[in-house]
């Protein structure tokens, strides 16, 4: 039996080779849990994972693919059983271990969540990771005291994964959403999703020399990180949160403390990747019952397993709307 898999080669010390391939069982990485893989998808770090000299990947060849959702097939763990729904998120699989752009894929299972009753395989990835961080993100700043009735929530890199699941979400719980996009025309897209104003990036991705401007947001959900980031720090609400999740506008915070220690603004770290079991299934499980189905369809995006070389380029120049949903079989 041979199944397909976008397989990542090294053909010299800068270039790689991504190539749909068949592959044999035997071929797969030690685990023991076999899913028959349903749907993936592409994210940043599939982008990366596609390129030479990336320092996710160790070992060639690869099959990237941070995430995916499917069936399992064979178990050799109690917890699960041939036919039940599972979905991978994190755990550094698709870079040090062989991921989800496959039809088969082998892997631990304490890496595993039982899929939500309420979610398919496809909704799971049209979530995926970036969604899931997106509701790790909407936790942290409800943790951290966020309520509709405080005022604007603003939602940065907005067109994205991470911001389309994230004003859908909050638009969804009765939040006012600000939703900051640097591609005009997606402003139809993003007021469909729940954002109730957008915010042009060029007016919020330079520094400012005051550390303080007038208080604006309630909270944040940062996938941009960068000059971004440290602007909506001065912008903040008294005693407003700000979950940073992404980089997309780089990893530099070139910020002052002062939103810090005047305002009692706070900056929540967002990790998807080893996030623990509990937190994992509580996640999913609001994903399931706060985020409308009807508007995740309207993110969807279909590809295929040979789409996915050209979609981890698009990803990485910020080219990418809403969520890729990729149909391996
Ligand atoms: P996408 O590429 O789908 O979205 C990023 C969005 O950011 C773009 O669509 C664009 O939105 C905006 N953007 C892109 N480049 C720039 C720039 N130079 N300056 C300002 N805005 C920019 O990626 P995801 O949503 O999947 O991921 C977003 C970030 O979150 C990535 O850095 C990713 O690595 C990170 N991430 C982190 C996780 C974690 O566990 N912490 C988990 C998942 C993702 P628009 O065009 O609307 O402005």
């Amino acid at each position: 039996m041979t199944f397909n898999a976008l397989v990542v080669d090294k053909s010299n010390d800068s270039e790689v080779s991504a190539v749909v391939t068949q592959l044999t069982e035997d071929q797969l990485p030690e685990g023991d849990v076999t899913v028959a893989v349903e749907y993936t998808t592409v994210n940043y770090k599939d982008g990366l994972c596609l390129q030479p000299n990336n320092g996710l990947v160790r070992s060639y060849p690869h099959v990237p693919g941070i995430d995916f959702a499917g069936t399992v097939e064979k178990s050799d763990d109690s917890r699960y059983q041939p036919g039940d729904k599972v979905v991978l998120t994190g755990w550094r699989v698709g870079e040090i271990h062989w991921g989800g752009f496959s039809q088969l894929a082998r892997v631990n299972a304490d890496w595993l969540v039982p899929l939500p009753e309420l979610l398919t395989t496809k909704q799971a990835m049209a979530v995926g990771t970036a969604g899931f961080a997106a509701m790790l993100a909407i936790i942290a700043l409800e943790e951290h005291g966020l309520h509709p009735d405080q005022g604007e929530v603003l939602v940065t890199g907005a067109g994205g994964g991470v911001g389309s699941i994230a004003t859908a979400v909050l638009g969804n719980l009765g939040y006012q959403v600000a939703a900051v996009t640097g591609r005009p025309e997606t402003e139809p897209y993003l007021t469909s999703l729940g954002a109730s104003r957008i915010v042009a990036r060029s007016d919020i991705d330079t520094v400012v020399k005051r550390p303080l401007e007038s208080e604006t947001w309630a909270g944040c959900v940062d996938a941009v990180g960068g000059e971004m980031l440290a602007r909506v720090l001065g912008q903040m609400k008294y005693g407003g949160s700000v979950a940073a999740v992404g980089l997309a506008g780089g990893a530099k915070l070139p910020a002052s403390v002062i939103p810090f220690l005047l305002r009692g603004v706070n900056l929540l770290g967002i990790d998807s990747v080893m996030q623990p079991y509990e937190n994992r299934l509580a996640a999913w499980q609001r994903i399931a019952s706060d985020l409308p189905t009807k508007k995740l369809e309207g993110m969807i995006h279909p590809a295929t397993l040979s789409d996915l070389p050209e979609l981890g380029a698009k990803i990485l120049e910020g080219q990418v709307k809403g969520r890729v949903v990729v149909d391996v079989n």
